[in-house]
């Protein structure tokens, strides 16, 4: 099915037009040049066509949705960790000002971001191996491929379509990060290109922004102290970076709180100053999309930092062995879910017991456990083994 690209619009969309003309660089996606929506709709009056699929996915319910569902800590152990919801803000904040600086499109920026992990199922990656181990023969289950069937098929608030009708760009956003990308499902937008700058952006602002705060939730899981962090020459630079910011009389707990500002900052500074110099000869897209690496980078150096602070962070907090054994238990109950689902659908939704009829019940139930939050699969769970 093909794209049809959106009509100039009234004076104020070109308005926006000309803005774009006139700021951003060379390399930026232009809001004029897009592919556009599978389903032709007439322009807003003054929204251009990315600010629109921002505010779809705002509004739509998987987006509601990320607020119960878990980043890395399973439960919550407290309200300050991050769940999927304040992460994809983050990542959002992040990558807009990195945008901004850049110069681009910083509206499709900001889409891309409050997309990039739609569709995740629930507890996280514990969620996302149950899944694609029980869709290994019949399809498989990836969360960037599963955020582009929600965002094509699943999300059913208009009459005239399924799915929220976006831009060709926001999708190719979604399909581009998958891990599949032959999948035959990708197949209008998987054609070998680089991912546009302002989905690399994306990326970047998303190891930023979890790099970070998954330091911040561990200590404050009591997972890791500050001690072990200090042997990690990234937190050292940070540390010299905050100490020089806000001199040495600030209280501990003020300093760590400095310590993960400057941690943002540093990361955001490497990015930007390599990127820049990689972008000097950059004159348009087709060359972005054409380049044999990505473009928006770290220094060799901070990104050698960053490899180190995750070989940790996989080390002392993902491996922690009281994040593997609640890990081990939400792997267990999506298995269980899904196989009692799937053997007795009767407890799936209206919506999803009419899709049975004509597709295969495997894809019907992954779609529906994927949907759920931590806190609906842990009540059925409970609903459906212990009555
Ligand atoms: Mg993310």
């Amino acid at each position: 099915m093909s794209f049809q690209a959106e009509s100039p619009g009234s004076a104020a969309r070109q308005g926006w037009a000309q803005h774009e003309e006139q700021h951003l660089a060379p390399y930026a996606m232009r809001t004029q040049s897009s592919r556009g929506r599978r389903v032709a709709e007439p322009p807003h009056a003054y929204r251009t066509a990315y600010m629109r699929d921002r505010d779809r996915i705002i509004h739509c319910s998987a987006f509601r949705r990320l607020m119960y569902k878990t980043q890395v800590f399973i439960g919550q152990p407290s309200d300050h960790q991050r769940n999927r919801l304040t992460h994809t803000l983050e990542v959002a904040q992040i990558a807009r000002t990195v945008a901004r600086h850049l110069r681009l499109n910083e509206d499709l920026t900001e889409t891309i971001a409050l997309a990039h992990d739609l569709g995740h199922p629930p507890f996280g990656h514990a969620g996302e191996r149950a899944l694609a181990e029980r869709m290994a023969g019949v399809g498989g289950f990836e969360h960037n491929r599963q955020g582009l069937r929600l965002l094509e098929e699943l999300e059913q608030p208009y009459a005239g379509f399924n799915g929220l009708n976006l831009t060709y760009e926001l999708l190719e956003s979604l399909a581009l990060r998958s891990k599949t990308p032959t999948a035959p499902d990708l197949a209008d937008f998987c054609q070998g290109q680089q991912m546009l700058l302002e989905s690399q952006v994306v990326d970047a602002a998303d190891s930023i922004a979890y790099n970070t705060h998954d330091i911040d939730d561990a200590l404050r899981a009591g997972l890791i102290d500050v001690p072990a962090l200090e042997r990690l020459p990234i937190w050292q630079q940070a540390r010299e970076r905050a100490i020089q910011l806000y001199g040495t009389a600030l209280a501990e707990s003020q300093l760590v709180r400095g310590i993960l500002r400057a941690l943002i900052d540093g990361q955001v500074d490497s990015l930007l100053a390599e990127s820049q110099q990689r972008l000097a000869a950059v004159q348009s897209v087709a060359a972005v999309r054409q380049a044999a690496a990505p473009l928006i980078v770290f220094r060799p150096e901070l990104e050698q930092r960053k490899t180190e602070l995750e070989a940790f962070l996989m080390a002392q907090v993902y491996r922690h062995a009281s994040v593997v054994r609640t890990t081990r238990v939400a792997e267990r109950m999506i298995r269980h879910l899904f196989d009692e689902l799937v053997r007795d659908p009767a407890p799936l939704s209206e919506r999803f017991q009419r899709r049975l009829e004509a597709e295969p019940r495997e894809r019907v139930v992954c779609d529906y456990v994927a949907g759920m939050t931590d806190r609906f699969a842990q009540r059925l769970h409970r609903a459906l083994f212990q009555p």
